[in-house]
């Protein structure tokens, strides 16, 4: 769609490849910008590519919840830890919630998470992240943040007017990167002939929970290697024709959401029910009937709310339009994404179930992968693949 002339168009590519980041924009609570609405996930299903882990959603434990000109902004949580601010996290009681020594990050996240499901966050839906009765003194817990973090720390006082060493922020754990996506081999090749994904839009490779610094590494080795084989294949190939019925199909789906409806909603509105849809059912804990409910409505989304969704009939630069197809193709993404943690029965990585808190290697240790066969998603577990380094045989 040419967004400034409102006009389908065939583009006739040899390759294609998918850069356009995560998913992490179908959640509520995210530290990614909402950009990230997971097309390609969608995209990728609908032509019969495997997808693979869309289970594995990693989330950050300290992000601010308030103010809404902060929210999703990154606190860093080693930062609380003796050698460094000596701070802690706190209920509404003002009870500390962390143990000393202090978790990994996601324990502590889950920590977190649970204290606010248990009803004892903050007025926001947070917690406490509070430095100021740290015993190092104030100026000493400046310096750290102006030194580790400088442009966070003034990015929040800027934009919020909070100096954290002063005051306790209100944090909460969110979405912070998508270890799944579209499956890849080590060209970068989708299932499908012709079809490639670099960094976030792929998935597999991060396993279930990302090493810290891995996601950019992997954007720049990944794109390069899409790069460099879309265009060795692009060079093998004279010509490529669009199926003509696939653009008037594509036309019509389009005139769908132009004409008027006797009970119009906007698609701004369905984003956000689908949002939080899936904030509350991808959560950090999860169990099979919170995901159930979730899968349910969202599949009544699709059913009842999608052929509802009106945009001004008008062609040139209409934004409403471009975001009545992402709140499409969302919903489909959050449908796999939530049919994928159901099926996954163990907790791994970023995936805890609370009906199944125990890693289980001796199933589980493989990878999900979900595809379209005969219109329906049919999903299966593929043993991975390993290169250098071999885990320990399962007993
Ligand atoms: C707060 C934060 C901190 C991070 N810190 C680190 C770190 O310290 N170290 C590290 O290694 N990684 C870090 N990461 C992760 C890392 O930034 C990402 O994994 C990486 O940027 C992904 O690169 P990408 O090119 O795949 O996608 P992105 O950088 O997300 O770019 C994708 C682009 O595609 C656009 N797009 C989306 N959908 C469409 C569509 N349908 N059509 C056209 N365009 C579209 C998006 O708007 C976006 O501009 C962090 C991420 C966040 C959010």
């Amino acid at each position: 769609l040419d967004l400034t002339s409102g006009e389908v168009l065939g583009i006739k590519a040899k390759s294609t490849i998918l850069a356009c980041g995560g998913y992490t924009g179908i959640w509520d609570q995210t530290d990614n910008p909402p950009t990230l609405t997971g097309a390609h996930i969608a995209m990728s299903y609908r032509v019969g590519a495997e997808l693979v882990n869309l289970e594995f959603n990693d989330f950050y434990g300290t992000d601010l919840v308030w103010p809404p000109s902060v929210k999703g902004t990154v606190v860093l949580y080693e930062l609380l830890a003796p050698q460094f601010t000596d701070g802690n996290l706190y209920d509404k009681d003002w009870k500390p919630i962390l143990p000393k020594p202090l978790p990994v990050r996601d324990e502590a996240m889950r920590i977190i998470y649970q204290v606010i499901r248990e009803g004892r966050g903050t007025p926001h839906g947070g917690v406490w992240y509070d430095v100021t009765r740290s015993p190092k003194g104030k100026d000493e817990v400046r310096k750290i943040y102006e030194t580790m973090t400088p442009k966070h720390y003034e990015f929040i006082k800027k934009a919020a007017g909070i100096d954290l060493v002063e005051e306790p922020i209100e944090v909460a754990p969110a979405v912070h990167y998508s270890s799944g996506g579209v499956y890849i081999n080590e060209r970068c090749e989708a299932s499908i002939p012709g079809l490639y994904a670099a960094g976030e839009s792929a998935g597999g490779y991060q396993g279930a929970n990302r090493l810290a610094g891995m996601g950019l590494a992997a954007a720049h080795t990944l794109g390069a290697q899409a790069g460099k084989y879309a265009a060795l294949r692009a060079k093998e190939i004279s010509s490529i024709e669009v199926p003509s019925e696939q653009v008037k199909k594509a036309e019509e789906r389009i005139e769908s959401y132009l004409k008027p409806k006797s009970q119009p909603i906007t698609p701004s509105s369905l984003k956000k029910q689908i949002r939080q849809i899936v904030g509350r059912t991808l959560a950090p804990i999860r169990n099979a009937q919170m995901l159930e409910k979730g899968l349910n409505e969202i599949l009544m989304l699709k059913e009842k709310a999608l052929p509802k969704v009106e945009v001004p009939d008008t062609r040139a630069f209409n934004l409403a339009l471009m975001e009545a197809l992402e709140a499409e193709l969302m919903l489909d993404t959050a449908e796999l994404a939530i049919r994928c943690a159901i099926f996954r029965k163990e907790s791994r990585g970023h995936h805890y179930r609370e009906d199944y808190p125990k890693m289980d290697d001796k199933n589980w240790r493989k990878q999900t992968i979900i595809v379209m066969e005969r219109g329906e998603p049919k999903i299966f577990l593929r043993p991975p693949i390993y290169t250098k380094l071999f885990p320990p045989e399962v007993s």
